[in-house]
Order: structure tokens, then sequence, then C-alpha cells
């Protein structure tokens, strides 16, 4: 007879491994499932870096997570001693004429700008005279312009899951790695989970299977979802000098609307030159799987890469490409999160954050779902099915 337990978890990279944590931390009774041992390349949450804004493009509805998240990893440098948030500042640029939309908001700085508004975030507004002079690193056209605050900055993904799981597990949380789930139901007030090697019960079940979600789902919800595979590259600086215009005490994140079919973002350099510098665009034309994602990347997409978006915009960075990266976004309509109990189903709650914009909000989401086990609260009906 197997164990019962208040919470089973499906999945532990970003969203799973902050809900164990904090499940753990209530003193709940909880279970973490994983087919790997996250933090992993397979899924959404792996590139050294992500983007955290408090300020979001997206709506005003996410600037709480974040701001939650960031107290909630800060905590957690100091019990684990782990580098988690680096506030080194961000950057929405846009200009006129034509330009990207980003995560399919059109004004992406102007919704930053409401967004900063709503939430108290202090910011500025700089003209393309100030982006020369302070970021040479990036060449901005003339009458481009920018929303820069500093409460922003980049999060490391794999080190804040490895901190959670760390953290869950040493308020008592059971772990199962390397162990995949293969069916769960809900019966009789209780939820079960049979995984490849054994049966386990609990009074409620969180889904946060990342990009495996839609297929455990019934056609009529998978259908929410949409599986894009992203790159991440990584192009060697020019010179010792033009590395050092990316430092992250001089240059900021950034999301850039260019005029080019996607928009841009970025990091500073968080290594030597032979490191490189890490940027990307999104795509969301063509659906995929994790099981049949291409996670290579051939040297034409490099190139195509470099040529578009990387040599027209970045003047320091050259074509060698030192590293490169596949990664996958669960993509809702309106970048939308869902975050909801099943409809079929009041003890299974499906969380899937994502829509690109998810990791900066995983703390906070993970304290949510552990309150919607322990306390029953409700999530903003804008995550809803
Ligand atoms: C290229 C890229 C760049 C991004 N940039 C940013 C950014 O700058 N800022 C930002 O805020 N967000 C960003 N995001 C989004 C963010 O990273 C994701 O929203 C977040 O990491 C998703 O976490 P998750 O827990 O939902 O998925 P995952 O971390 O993929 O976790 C799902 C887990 O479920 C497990 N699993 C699946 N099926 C099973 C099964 N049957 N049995 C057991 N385990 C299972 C998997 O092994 C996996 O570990 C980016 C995403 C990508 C791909």
């Amino acid at each position: 007879m197997s164990d019962t337990y208040d919470a089973l978890v499906l999945g532990l990279g970003a969203m799973g491994a902050a809900a164990t944590y904090q499940l753990a931390r209530r003193g709940a009774k909880v279970l973490g499932i994983d087919r790997y041992a996250p933090p992993h390349e397979f899924g959404s949450t792996h590139g050294d870096t992500r983007i955290t804004r408090i300020a979001c493009g997206e709506g005003p509805e996410y600037s709480a997570f974040a701001r939650r998240s960031h107290e909630i990893w800060r905590e957690l440098e100091a019990e684990t001693g782990l580098d988690l948030l680096t506030q080194n500042g961000f950057l929405a640029i846009s200009g006129a004429g034509n330009r990207s939309a980003n995560h399919g908001v059109e004004d992406f700085l102007g919704g930053t700008v409401a967004a900063a508004e709503a939430a108290g975030v202090d910011y500025e507004i700089l003209d393309s005279a100030a982006l020369r002079r302070r970021y040479p690193a990036l060449g901005v056209g003339d009458g481009d312009k920018a929303y820069h605050d500093t409460v922003s900055g980049f999060a490391r993904p794999e080190n804040c899951v490895t901190a959670q799981l760390q953290a869950a597990a040493a308020r008592g949380a059971d772990l199962r790695l390397g162990e995949t789930v293969l069916s769960f139901r809900q019966q009789d007030g209780a939820v079960t989970v049979t995984t490849d090697k054994q049966t386990y019960h609990g009074a409620q079940l969180i889904v946060a299977a990342g990009a495996w979600l839609p297929a455990m789902l019934k056609p009529a919800l998978a259908a929410n979802f949409m599986i894009t595979r992203q790159v991440l590259y990584w192009f060697r600086a020019r010179s010792e000098a033009a590395h050092a215009e990316f430092a992250p005490e001089r240059f900021p994140v950034y999301i850039w609307q260019l005029p080019a079919p996607q928009s841009i973002y970025g990091f500073p350099a968080t290594g030597g030159i032979d490191e490189g510098v890490k940027l990307a665009t999104e795509q969301y034309d063509v659906a995929t799987t994790p099981e049949s994602v291409s996670r290579a990347v051939p040297p034409e997409e490099v190139r195509e890469m470099y040529e578009t978006y990387v040599e027209p915009f970045f003047p320091g960075l050259s074509p060698v490409c030192v590293r490169s990266k596949t990664c996958l976004y669960t993509w809702v309509d309106k970048a939308r999160f869902i975050i909801d109990r099943h409809p079929d189903h009041d003890r299974i709650i499906v969380a899937s954050p994502c829509s690109g914009h998810g990791f900066k909000h995983s703390a906070g989401v993970g304290e949510l779902l552990a309150q919607m086990v322990t306390e029953g609260r409700k999530p903003d009906p804008r995550f809803s099915f």
C-alpha cells in the first residue's frame, strides 16, 4: 500500500519545482515526480538566463508574480548560496515605422510603460542619443527610444530549479526523478498517478508538465496550447573591448521591437569573450512536440540569425556562434497563462504559465499553486481555460 500525499506534483521544471518548494514550506506532505532530473535541457527551463521584469508589456496582471519571485529568490539565495537573480536593468526598445510585435503585443514599449505605472515601478524614457551614449553595444536607429528601469534583470533558471528542489527536499518533500508519469485520474475524492515505476495517491495533483502537457489532455483542452521550437544563440564579440560593452555592470537585459520580422531579446555577457553574448528571437509559425522537435541548429539557421538580427543591430558581435540551444514554448493565444482547476476534475490543477514569458513569474506562481492546494485560493480568472 503506497502513501497518500496532500499533493502530487507532475513535472519539476520551473513551475513544479516552485510549487513543490512552497508546499513543503507550508508543511504539506508533497511528492514531486519528473521523467528527467531537473534542471535538464529537454523542456523550457535551460540556457543560463531568463529576463525578469516587474513591468510586463504582456499585461499588468503579471507584475505581482514577478515581484514576489524576486523576494523568494533572494530568500533562497540566502538559504542555498546559489546565484539566482541579477538586477542590472531592462530596456524595452522601439521606434517609428513598422516594428515587430513582442509576445503578440504590437506596442510593447507602451504596454511596458502602462504596466510600470500600474505597478509603481520607477522608469525613464531614453531617446536614441542617450541610448547610444550609454549602450554603444546597441546599434539603435535615429528616432529609436526605450523604456528603462533598474529593478529588472535576469534570473538563473537552472539554479532556481536546483535551489527550490533542494529547499523542498530539506523540508521533507519526496522527489522521484527519472520516473515518467503514464496516467492520472481523479476518483472517489482522491487522485491517483501511475508512473513507469509505481502508483501514488494524493488529495490533489498539480500538472506542471510544460511542453508535455497537451498530450495529457483531451483534445478540446489541448487545443489551447501550441508548442513551438525556439533557438538561443551565443555570438562572440569582435574584440575584448567590444565584449566589455556587454558587461552586466553597464549593459541591461533588453527586448527590442525591430524593423524586422521578429523582435529580439538578450542579455549581458555572463562570462568571458569565448562564452559569447546570448540573444534570441522567437517564432510562432511552426508547431512541434517534445518528441519530434529538431534539437540541432544547422549552420544555415545560425547564418540567417546573424545576417537578419545580429549584424545590423549589434556592431560589436562577430558571426562566430560559440553555442546554440533549442528550447520549447508552450504558447496560449495572446501570450496568456493557464493556471486553473481541470474543468472535469476539481482535484487536478493545470499549471501552464509559459507563452514565452513564464520564468520570471515561476517562484510566485509556485506560491499561488501551493495556496490553491492548501487554502483553496482562486487564481485570477484571466488565467482560466
Ligand atoms: C528559449 C526560451 C526563452 C525564454 N525566455 C524567457 C525569459 O527571458 N523570461 C521569462 O520569464 N521566461 C522565458 N521563457 C519561458 C520560461 O522559461 C518557461 O515559461 C518556463 O521555464 C516553463 O516552465 P515549466 O515548469 O512550465 O516547464 P518545464 O521547465 O519544461 O518543466 C516541465 C517538466 O515536466 C516534466 N515532465 C513532462 N512530462 C512528464 C511525465 N510524463 N512524467 C514526469 N515528468 C514529466 C519534464 O521533464 C519537465 O521537467 C523562455 C522559454 C524558452 C523556451
